[in-house]
């Protein structure tokens, strides 16, 4: 089975809907759902958990890949723990969902996030990496929610994130944030730098202690 999803403007962008399926996980059985972007080749999932389409706003995460933290357990962000206490409020809730867009390494790739990582283990903190290797700071694009979350029938979130753009970013959506609250998650002595600056230079909300 397989639909075209309206993209959210007239742009050349967009996105079929491919399948869905169950994925049990350590937290609840989820539904999981595929779509496929044409311009990028790019696989992108959302998790649901429960009756999201009742026009409800709906707990939800909008998570941008991070191979090394989501899958590889690095300490360098703080996106693993990030994800996985996502998935367990949307589970202790039992109703919510979570969109996984890959864009892995604020949108610069894996290959340049590596590159970027090598410059900050010589001393340059994130984002001036990702502006010697010639990126803008933060490069991720939250245009694809729209269609996603149209899909799913969901109208209104209750946003979990420190980052003020993100919530920015879904009020230019046809996307209702009728709630942000905070994920905190995960800070350590090796990621301490890095969410300092995400703190100073990119407006997170998470202070030293790791609580807003
Ligand atoms: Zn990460």
């Amino acid at each position: 089975m397989s639909e075209t999803v309206a993209p959210a403007d007239n742009s050349a962008q967009d996105l079929v809907f491919v399948e869905s399926c169950r994925l049990p996980t350590r937290w609840a059985e989820f539904q999981m759902h595929v779509f496929f972007e044409a311009s990028t080749g790019k696989e992108h999932v959302a998790l649901t958990l429960g009756q999201v389409n009742d026009g409800a706003p709906v707990l939800a995460r909008i998570h941008s890949e991070c191979l090394t933290g989501d899958a590889l357990f690095s300490r360098r962000c703080d996106c693993g723990p990030q994800l996985e206490l996502a998935l367990q409020k949307i589970a202790e809730e039992g109703r919510g969902a979570l969109l996984y867009l890959r864009q892995e390494g604020r949108g610069i790739g894996l290959l340049n996030k590596v590159r970027a990582y090598h410059l900050q283990d010589q001393g340059a903190d994130t984002v001036e990496a990702n502006q010697r290797l010639g990126f803008a700071a933060d490069l991720r694009n939250y245009s694809l929610c729209e269609p996603m979350l149209k899909h799913l029938g969901i109208s209104a979130l209750r946003l979990m994130t420190n980052n003020p753009r993100k919530i920015a970013a879904m009020q230019g959506l046809r996307v209702t944030i009728a709630e942000h609250l905070p994920l905190i998650a995960g800070r350590n002595p090796h990621n301490d730098r890095y969410l300092d600056t995400k703190v100073a230079k990119l407006g997170h909300m998470i202070d030293s202690d790791g609580v807003i």
